[in-house]
C-alpha cells in the first residue's frame, strides 16, 4: 500500500475529517488533501506526528517499503511487537521484548552492542546451544538448534522444592535466551533459559503446569 492509502485508510478508521487530522497534526486540510492525492508525502517530523496520534510506526506510514528486523533478536517487526521509547514513540530498531522503557532489556545485549555488535551476539548464542547441548545430551533429551529472546513473564515458573517451598529463578521483568523442545510422545515439554550468568532446564506439562526444575547451572 502507498503512504496516500495508509494515511485515507488511518483517518477513515479514526472517523476524522481531512480537517479534523490537520488540526491534530498541525497542518493545514490541503497538506492532507494532498497526501491523498499522492501529490506529497508528509515531512519527517509530520510522520512522526502521525505514527504517535495512529499508533503505528513510519515504516507502516510509508507504505511498509522495508521488513523490519529488531537487531537484537531478528524477529520480524510489526506494529504490534515494535518497541517504544518512553515517550511513546515507536522505535523501530528493536522488539518490545528487547527494548522497553527505554533501554535494553538484555543486559547481555548492552555489553555486546558494545564490543562488537550483532555478530558478537551471535557468537554468545552459538556458545550458550553448545553448553546446553553438553547438559541436554547428558540428561538424555533432544538438542536445541535456535534460542529466542524470551521475556521474563512469560517462562519464570514456579518450582516445588523437596521440602514444599516454592521457588522462582527468573525476573519478570528481565528478559531471557531460549526455547521449547517438545519430547515425543510424552505429554511434557522441556524448557530451556539462559543469560550471562546461568542456564536453566525444566520440564512441565501444558501451559507451564507442574514444572519440575532439571538442571540449574551457573556458567
Ligand atoms: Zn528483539
Amino acid at each position: 500500500m502507498e503512504t496516500k492509502d495508509v494515511i485515507l485508510e488511518l483517518r477513515t478508521k479514526k472517523r476524522l475529517s481531512q480537517e479534523e487530522l490537520a488540526e491534530k497534526v498541525f497542518v493545514t486540510r490541503q497538506a492532507v488533501s494532498r497526501w491523498e492525492n499522492g501529490e506529497t508525502i508528509p515531512n519527517i517530523e509530520t510522520l512522526k506526528l502521525l505514527s504517535t496520534f495512529f499508533d503505528v510506526s513510519i515504516n507502516t506510514l510509508l507504505g511498509s517499503p522495508q521488513q523490519l528486523v529488531c537487531k537484537c533478536c531478528g524477529m520480524k517487526l510489526e506494529d504490534s511487537n515494535i518497541s517504544k521509547e518512553t515517550n511513546g514513540d515507536f522505535n523501530e530498531e528493536y522488539c518490545k521484548w528487547c527494548y522497553s522503557d527505554g533501554d535494553y532489556t538484555l543486559d547481555f545485549w548492552k555489553q555486546y552492542i558494545k564490543i562488537g555488535g550483532i555478530e558478537k551476539f551471535d557468537e554468545f548464542k552459538k556458545q550458550l546451544i553448545d553448553e546446553f547441548n553438553v547438559l541436554l545430551e547428558i540428561e538424555g533429551l533432544p538438542k536445541v538448534e535456535k534460542l529466542n529472546v524470551l521475556s521474563g513473564s512469560f517462562i519464570n515458573l514456579e518450582y516445588r522444592l523437596p521440602n514444599g517451598n516454592k521457588i522462582k529463578f527468573l525476573n519478570d521483568k528481565a528478559s531471557y535466551l531460549g526455547s521449547q523442545l517438545e519430547l515425543e510422545g510424552l505429554d511434557r515439554c522441556i524448557g530451556i533459559a539462559a543469560n550471562m550468568e546461568f542456564l536453566l532446564i525444566s520440564s512441565y506439562e501444558a501451559d507451564g503446569k507442574n514444572p519440575e526444575l532439571v538442571v540449574y547451572k551457573k556458567r
